[in-house]
């Protein structure tokens, strides 16, 4: 069911916001980004931000390469890199709206330290970080947030490592807005992304994506629509869940929704704060 708002929303291009040179896209058939891609540009709309506000960075994989197709201050950065090179961005110009579009692997194995130390700070940035479970381009292989006893390229008698739970890891780090959702849950995804872009601080965004070429076939979703068959059942709304109950088992059930909004001060807020009272001192201490 939609409303008046939506129905606007919806009569609003996101086509201006694709580089229509770039196409076609190199994602396989199936593959649960565009889903995501798509979400984030309806959201821009849906938040009603200025898109010439917007910066959006990414790293390396498949989803990084969102990147290049989108028509928006874009950066495709080095590998794992992507926080730092948008950290960069929002304290060099605060008035930017920046948005971080990134995997998993890219962002939470060799960006990881990156991650969490970004939610540590609270820097003002919204992350949306695509997770399928495996490195999809570089031909499958396991990944930190592979569920246990799921099978890549590299685990081929399953994964032996327990993996991430990515909404517990981001509370633990200190982040204020942390939700889940699947590419099923369009609409959901659409608001909590349009949501997100307007709180402060660090806010992220964990999207589960299908990867029917490399991590699907070996796990009994070899299509995408048997992804979202998988997510149609297995899904459970639960907004204000504890993260730490939102592990993901192979093919278990998927808890999503929004979990954790909570204001803190952001990295901004605390560096204008040192510099008030230096400014005040400077004065006192002025002969
Ligand atoms: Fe998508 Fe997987 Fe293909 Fe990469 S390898 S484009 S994640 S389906």
């Amino acid at each position: 069911m939609t409303n008046d708002n939506d129905n606007n929303i919806e009569s609003q291009s996101i086509d201006r916001y694709i580089r229509q040179d770039r196409l076609p896209h190199i994602w396989c058939a199936g593959c649960g980004i565009g889903s995501a891609m798509s979400c984030f540009l309806r959201a821009i709309n849906r938040a009603g931000i200025d898109p010439d506000k917007v910066a959006v960075v990414s790293g390396i994989g498949c989803t990084g390469r969102v990147a290049g197709y989108i028509k928006l201050d874009s950066f495709h950065t080095t590998h794992g890199r992507a926080i730092p090179f948008a950290t960069g961005l929002k304290l060099a110009n605060p008035e930017l709206k920046v948005v971080v579009f990134s995997g998993d692997g890219d962002l939470v194995a060799i960006g990881g330290n990156h991650l969490i130390h970004g939610a540590r700070r609270n820097i003002d940035m919204t992350v949306i970080c695509v997770n399928n479970f495996n490195y999809g381009m570089t031909g499958g292989q396991v990944g930190p947030t592979s569920p246990f006893q799921s099978r890549t390229t590299t685990t081929p008698y399953g994964n032996f490592e327990s993996p991430f739970n990515l909404p517990y890891l981001l509370s633990a780090s200190g982040a204020p807005y942390i939700a889940r959702w699947t590419v099923l849950h369009m609409r959901q995804l659409e608001k909590t992304m349009a949501e997100a872009m307007t709180r402060p601080g660090f806010t992220f965004i964990e999207v589960i994506a299908s990867c029917p070429v490399t991590y699907g076939r070996l796990n009994k979703e070899p299509t995408g629509l048997d992804s979202l068959h998988y997510y149609q059942e297995k899904s459970i709304i639960r907004n204000g869940a504890d993260p730490k109950d939102a592990g993901i088992d192979l093919r278990g059930p998927i808890i999503v929704g929004k979990f954790v909004d909570r204001q803190l001060p952001t990295l901004g807020d605390r560096l204008s704060e040192v510099y008030r009272k230096a400014k005040a001192q400077a004065k006192v201490s002025r002969p």
